[in-house]
This record gives structure tokens, C-alpha cells and sequence, in this order.
């Protein structure tokens, strides 16, 4: 089998240990004499899997007893609907911080709801800090994106709300870092970047957010759905959250958060510190606000990034092209990316640039 790096944005690479026992399980998981695909959402077998993840995430991220853990479908897109269809009613605000192309969409989806006032800082290339007084008095809740895949920056350091509750999109850089749970009042993420494959979204919700709902709210649109059947109010993807539960395991067993955070780390300094030691490639972000998970870089001029792209992707690095609104490359180095794949793409830079000054 070809050996290559998935640089991917999503869905993205997976730790090979987890492959492989997914590999080994296929057909007969754990004696069942059956696929995990194949098994009822209904049977004890299924319920062990869920359970597992459940109390595998709780235990990574130390969610707190006040928390329910869920386990959806629809992607983070749509949690771009449920939240403001559980949370806003017509004529109330929501304060919504736009930091890229994915708060912009959830920006839409709440304002079909109800009222939606924006931050939008100066540039897309940093996030400024907000204090309690920047958010309407009356905000119904503060939504920000805390990893903004597309245009490779994070927050550095969580806005406080006060009593507001603030609701984040860790979709691309859950389970990367550290996190006080505690701070939010809803964190959401759709699985494929650092959870598993895509088909199921995680949403850990404090209980006091949960039973707001309209009467017209469709069942599966409500959050109260979900915790009242244990996530099993229709079939799950089951399969999806088979993997999620090794993906976690994986996580647990190399260091858990502090492990990732150190790794994470670790590649992200490599890549950065070699981008801006470049002549020849460079990352705009203001240092503060990099993302630990995507890095955006280009070339100077269209014609090298497109030369790289296909150097890079004959040489084995994959998926490296930037988002079509930012162009260049971007390279995903989520939590399954090995450090030697994050230097062996350093290397190939610096031949790159060398060979074309030559
Ligand atoms: N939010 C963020 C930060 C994302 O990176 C993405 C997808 O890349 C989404 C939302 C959309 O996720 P989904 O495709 O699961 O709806």
C-alpha cells in the first residue's frame, strides 16, 4: 500500500491503531459472531459501545456532572439550526462573534429564528479579546467558533460572558487542547476532524440549557429528544460511533489531553517556525491567534502554490490545497497526524524553496 500523509480539513486522518482494530473487528466484533454495522441499536453490545464513549469523552474532557453528553446527527451544520431553534425565540437576541466562513453560516441559520447581532473583527486574520461589556445585556446566549479551519486561527483565551452562556463550534479542534467544560454552556463538533469519522455530531450541553425547545420544535431538532432517550430516540450511526469510541481510547491512551496538547504543540511550532524562517512561503495569522490544526501558507505567486500542490501530492502529501476563499495550501495537522509526517513535509518545503532558487 502507497504510504502518504492526509492533510486533509475532513474528513481527516485517523489513528492507525484505530484502523487496524476496526480491521481486525470487521466481521465479528468482539465474538458476536457479527459486523459493529450490523448490530441494533437496541442490543447490549450497541449500548456498551455508547456508553463507552460516553464516559471515555467525560473522562478526557472532565465534563461535569451538570452536562449531558449527546451524541447527533447533521453535522455541525446543524447545530447552526438547533441552537438557535432550542436557545432564541422570535424578538430575542443572540450575541454571535464571526471569526470565518463557519460563523458566517451559523450567523444565517439564526437569524431565521430570531434576532442576531454580530462582532465582526477587523480582519480575519486575528481575534481580538471581548469582555463581558461588549455583549447586548439581554443576549440570549454568545456564539463563537473557537477553531476556524478555513482561516487558521483560534481564540486565545474564551471570552467571559458572565452569566450568558456561551456556546462554541469546536468542531476542528476538540479534544487538541486542554478546555474547562465549565465555561461553556454548549460545545458542539462534528466528529470527522479529531473525533472520527464523519455521520456523528457531539454536542456536550449544560442541563439547564436542555427543555427550551418550542412545541412546534420538531422531535429531532430538540435537545431534549436526545438526553431523554439516552441518544437513541431513532437508529444512531452506529458505526460511527463505534470508531468515535476507539478514536477516544486512542486519545486516552496517548496522554490524553495534555499528551495532545503537547504534540499538538510540538508540530505546529515545527511547521510555523518553518514557514516564517521561509523566503519563500508565508502564514498571515497574528502569532497569538494560530491555529494548533490548520495552517494556511502560500507561495508567492499562484503559479508556484499550484506547482507545490502537485509536487507535494506526487511526493505523498495529501490534500494539501487551501480552502478555495483562501487559496494556497493549508496543511490539517489534527490529533492522528505524526510528528514525522508534520517534519517530512518541513523538509520538502525547504528542498522546494531550494530548488527553485537555484
Ligand atoms: N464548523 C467548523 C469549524 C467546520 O470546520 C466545519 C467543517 O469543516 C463545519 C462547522 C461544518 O461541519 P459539518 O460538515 O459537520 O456540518
Amino acid at each position: 500500500m502507497k504510504t502518504v500523509y492526509n492533510f486533509s480539513a475532513g474528513p481527516a486522518v485517523l489513528p492507525k491503531p484505530v484502523l487496524e482494530k476496526v480491521q481486525e473487528e470487521m466481521l465479528d466484533y468482539e465474538g458476536t459472531g457479527m459486523s459493529v454495522m450490523e448490530l441494533s441499536h437496541r442490543s447490549g453490545a450497541f449500548q456498551e459501545i455508547i456508553d463507552g464513549a460516553e464516559a471515555l469523552l467525560r473522562g478526557l474532557l472532565r465534563i461535569p456532572d451538570d452536562f449531558h453528553v449527546l451524541f447527533m446527527q447533521g453535522g455541525a451544520s446543524l447545530q447552526f439550526s438547533m441552537i438557535p431553534l432550542n436557545l432564541l425565540c422570535p424578538g430575542q437576541t443572540a450575541d454571535y462573534i464571526v471569526t470565518g466562513s463557519w460563523s458566517k453560516k451559523a450567523v444565517k441559520e439564526a437569524e431565521k429564528v430570531g434576532e442576531v447581532r454580530t462582532h465582526l473583527p477587523d480582519s480575519q486574520h486575528s481575534i481580538p479579546q471581548f469582555s463581558r461589556d461588549d455583549f447586548s445585556k439581554d443576549a440570549r446566549y454568545v456564539h463563537i467558533t473557537s477553531n476556524n479551519t478555513i482561516e487558521g486561527t483560534r481564540f486565545n483565551g474564551y471570552p467571559d460572558t458572565g452569566e450568558i452562556p456561551l456556546i462554541a463550534d469546536m468542531s476542528s479542534h476538540i479534544l487538541s487542547e486542554e478546555l474547562d467544560v465549565s465555561k461553556f454552556g454548549l460545545i458542539y463538533a462534528g466528529a470527522q476532524k479529531n473525533l472520527g469519522p464523519s455521520g456523528v455530531t457531539v454536542a456536550i450541553i449544560r442541563k439547564d440549557l436542555v427543555g427550551h425547545a418550542p412545541e412546534h420544535c420538531p422531535a429531532l431538532l430538540d435537545y431534549e429528544t436526545y438526553v431523554k432517550h439516552g441518544s437513541l430516540f431513532n437508529t444512531p450511526p452506529t458505526f460511527a460511533i463505534y470508531v468515535l469510541k476507539l478514536v477516544l481510547q486512542w486519545v486516552k491512551e496517548n496522554g490524553g489531553l495534555e499528551g495532545m496538547e503537547a504534540r499538538n504543540r510540538e508540530k505546529a511550532e515545527l511547521l510555523y517556525s518553518a514557514i516564517d524562517h521561509s523566503g519563500l512561503f508565508s502564514n498571515p495569522v497574528l502569532p497569538e491567534n494560530r491555529s494548533l490544526m490548520n495552517i494556511p501558507f502560500t507561495a508567492d505567486s499562484d503559479e508556484v502554490n499550484a506547482r507545490f500542490l502537485k509536487e507535494a501530492k506526487e511526493a505523498g502529501f495529501e490534500f494539501l490545497k487551501g480552502h478555495r476563499s483562501v487559496g494556497g495550501m493549508r496543511a490539517s495537522i489534527y490529533n492522528a497526524m505524526p510528528l514525522q509526517g508534520v517534519k517530512e513535509l518541513v523538509d520538502f518545503m525547504n528542498n522546494f524553496e531550494r530548488e527553485l532558487s537555484e
